[in-house]
């Protein structure tokens, strides 16, 4: 028995209203955005493809919790096949339209798409299930479940469930081969009993809420969270494709200097959502509110008053509610904009690609530009300002200690291959000029030609920028680009991996060309695989090494500190759960270590405990400011004389032939 198929006009009575529906809830959702240059952001698309095919397509961010990536992936494949076959495949058989797939395929047309629906729609409703069971049943505590939330997943539900039910009541009155529609075939045999007339009845009912539910569900996503249906992919294909480690540039002091005029439009930081540009604004609009980003801060793990997720979503909710209100104090505290140690990992986990760091430091811009910062963080810039070094101490020392290390300045031999660029900490901390020796000595072994700038030796400009002194960090930047073209600077040679990521990625925007930048990692990897230096005394000790946030994940360098480390004899590696981009704060960045703010526990002792539960002797570390934050650390927990921690450079110092 065959249906007269149901009537054309309430169909597109229904699929109209639910598409004008649609479109001016994107109207009203786009307008907020102020978009303007839409077509000039498009080219970061044709730049942007491998991310969007790998985490849009093929929800690889997603993927990384198996459970909820098999789940979304079910979702939003069998949504998207749902919504095609209903477009493409079911309307031309309601409604008898000769379109040119069904003249081409004929009854397989009919057959293969009845098969289509039927496997994907089933396995849409094990994802919209797997989904409900999380939320409601595991409730892990990064997920924030609302109404909202339920109604979605319900509605959802219900399309997957009528649309299968509709197929399995047709079955009990209109039963062709289990083959082209399995699932509804299961389904239909216990129902083989029920009279023609009620089957019929049921099957016509479910036709229509099944219906019914997918115009509203389409209608409804540009007032709800299935918004991230469009927004999530729009955000990920459009935005710009900057180094990870970069921060945005707002202004740039070279041109407000030429142009005093322009610096009445600098806006210092952002007061509100509305300073925002409107990519931005989209990318706060994107944000699906899934936790992933507090699952993995370390301000989360240390109890401090940050969660990202919560900044971001309060930016959100600011754009959608059309509130002007400035945002620190009222909607977002200021400890939790210091709280961030700008470790990134958040950035790398979100699905949605938002970047959560150039949020917070725009608020630091923003309370930099009001004078909202305490004695720490003005001493910090005062040192910066009066001094040229983070730690206030006289830039003569830099001088003595190139004598004491018997290194030569630039001043005195620039015909040199790499500027080997210090940094702060490595030039003044007792503790850390010991890492600047065993380098020097590497350096030294190697014939390696190089030199440093001594007494023009200044900060590199990474805290200033971190904590919001945009203007400073340009100025100090500006000063150091000079001195490298003044001195024919070809090649830099870092110690910090704050430094490194810097001068790599920050300075070029600012007119740094033509000039590499390495980390000593870099360098020294490449002189054993060349067998410049030989690692051959032997170290024997069990160790684990802590990548750094600025070198493993901000510059993918984590496979030459693990090569080097395979170099040298009687070293034992085990390898920590957090490691290479995955790497876990040790609480000392974005210009934490010159502050403090409200904790339960230090990040420095929860990235200890998670070393040290590893059962190794010895922590080794690529940075002096992770060196010295994990050795507060173990001095806290009282297993300073039972753990060592070191620099790369010192074991491989121990282990270089004939030292
Ligand atoms: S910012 Fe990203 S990771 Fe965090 S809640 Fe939003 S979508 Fe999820
Ligand atoms: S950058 Fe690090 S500390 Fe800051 S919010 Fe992201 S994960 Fe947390």
């Amino acid at each position: 028995m065959d249906l007269a198929p149901p009537s054309p006009t309430i169909m597109y009575i229904l699929a109209t209203g639910s598409l004008v529906m649609f479109t001016y809830g994107f109207y009203i959702r786009v307008r907020v955005y102020g978009v303007s240059g839409f077509i000039n952001q498009l080219k970061y698309f044709s730049r942007n493809y491998t991310r969007f095919l790998r985490d849009v397509l093929l929800q690889g961010r997603v993927l990384s919790d198996p459970y909820i990536g098999i789940s979304h992936l079910l979702i939003m494949y069998g949504f998207l096949i749902l919504l095609f076959g209903k477009v493409v495949l079911g309307f031309p058989f309601l409604f008898n339209l000769n379109l040119p797939l069904v003249l081409i395929f004929k009854d397989s047309y009919f057959r293969y798409s009845s098969l289509i629906m039927d496997i994907s729609g089933f396995l849409f409703i094990v994802g919209v299930c797997l989904a409900l069971i999380r939320r409601v049943v595991i409730k892990p505590w990064k997920l924030e479940t609302g109404l909202e939330d339920i109604i979605a997943l319900v509605a959802l539900l219900y399309l997957g469930l009528s649309g299968l039910l509709t197929e399995s009541f047709k079955l009990v009155f209109s039963p062709y081969s289990s083959i082209w529609s399995p699932i509804g075939s299961i389904l239909s045999s216990p129902l083989a009993t029920i009279p023609t007339n009620i089957a019929v009845a049921l099957h016509t009912l479910f036709w229509w809420s099944h219906i019914l539910a997918a115009c509203i569900i389409v209608a409804a996503i540009p007032y709800s969270k299935l918004w991230h249906i469009l927004a999530v992919p729009g955000n990920v294909a459009i935005q710009s494709d900057k180094p990870l480690g970069s921060l945005i540039t707002p202004f740039l002091l070279s041109e407000l200097l030429s142009n005093p005029e322009a610096m009445e439009k600098v806006r210092f930081g952002i007061g509100n959502v509305w300073d925002l540009d409107w990519p931005r604004r989209f990318m706060v609009d994107s944000c699906t509110n899934c936790g992933r980003c507090d699952e993995v801060c370390p301000a989360v793990a240390s109890r401090r008053a940050l969660k990202p997720r919560m900044i971001i979503q309060k930016l959100k909710k600011q754009l959608i509610s059309g509130e002007a209100e400035a945002l620190i104090g009222s909607v977002i505290s200021e400890d939790e904009v210091w709280s961030c140690t700008t470790c990134g990992k958040c950035m790398i986990t979100c699905p949605a690609w938002i970047g959560h760091v150039d949020f917070i430091v725009d608020l630091r811009r923003w309370l930099v530009g009001n004078s909202r910062l305490d004695k720490k963080k003005s001493d910090l810039l005062s040192n910066l300002a009066h001094s040229s070094n983070s730690l206030g101490m006289s830039q003569w020392d830099r001088q003595e200690l190139a004598a004491k290390l018997n290194v030569k300045t630039i001043q005195e031999s620039s015909n040199i291959e790499y500027l080997l660029w210090i940094g702060c900490l490595a030039s003044y901390d007792s503790r850390a000029i010991k890492i600047t020796e065993s380098l020097i000595n590497i350096l030294k072994s190697a014939n390696i030609s190089f030199a440093v700038l001594g007494a023009e030796e200044t900060c590199c400009g990474d805290p200033a920028r971190r904590l919001g002194e945009e203007s400073r960090f340009q100025e100090i930047a500006l000063n150091n680009i000079e001195l490298f073209k003044k001195y024919g600077v070809k090649k830099v040679l870092t110690l910090c991996p704050h430094c490194y990521n810097t001068l790599k990625n920050e300075y070029p925007k600012l007119g740094l060309l033509n000039i590499e930048v390495y980390h000593y990692s870099e360098l020294i990897e490449n002189l054993i695989s060349h067998g410049a230096i030989k690692l051959s005394n032997p170290v024997n000790t069990v160790a684990v090494l802590h990548d750094p946030c600025y070198l493993a994940r901000y510059n993918n360098i984590y496979s030459q500190p693990r090569a080097i480390l395979k170099q040298i004899p009687g070293l034992k590696i085990r390898e920590a759960k957090n490691r290479k981009r995955k790497t876990f704060c040790c609480g000392g960045g974005g210009a934490n270590y010159w502050y403090e703010v409200p904790e339960e526990k230090r990040i420095s002792v929860v990235r200890l405990e998670e070393l040290t539960s590893l059962n190794v002797e010895r922590v080794i570390t690529e940075c002096p400011f992770c060196l010295a934050m994990l050795e507060d650390a173990a001095r806290i927990k009282g297993i300073d004389e039972k753990i060592s921690i070191c620099d790369l450079t010192e074991l491989i110092s121990k282990s270089l032939s004939g030292v």
